[in-house]
């Protein structure tokens, strides 16, 4: 596969509302969009660093998988979106291929009009990944 930039990191947060004066107010980054994701249950604000965006995520079910990694004690950073050129589809059957588990077994509608799907952290070196493309 060809990964071009991180797109994104997802940063898990109880309340968007409650920790957006920090990034706004202190570190001085704009949030530009809000977002929710119906398919992954959760609320997103982005916010751009340079050619890099944080992905805020907020649970809007307990059955998210953002609340769950929350409840097992899971804080901040959550994963890691790398962005593909030639293909998230591609990048998943590489991946099979090279025994990674993935979690989503082809791409689905993201936010920001992206493809995503997520590899499985256990055969990620620890960190939940995400590949993403724009949606065509
Ligand atoms: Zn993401």
């Amino acid at each position: 596969m060809k990964i071009s930039r991180i797109d994104h990191l997802g940063i898990a947060v109880q309340s968007i509302e409650e920790v957006l004066p920090y990034y706004e107010n202190v570190l001085g980054l704009k949030c530009y969009a809000i977002e929710e994701v119906a398919d992954q249950k959760v609320k997103t604000a982005f916010l751009k660093v340079g050619e890099v965006k944080l992905e805020l995520l907020e649970p809007t079910s307990p059955e998210s998988a953002v609340a769950k990694f929350m409840e097992k004690g899971g804080r901040g950073v959550h994963h890691v979106a790398f962005a593909v050129e030639d293909g998230v589809a591609n990048a998943l059957a590489e991946c099979t291929e090279k025994g990674v588990r993935l979690i989503d077994q082809q791409p689905r509608p993201g936010a920001e009009h992206m493809n995503i799907a997520f590899l499985h952290p256990k055969t990620t070196a620890g960190v939940l990944t995400e590949l993403c493309e724009p949606m065509k």
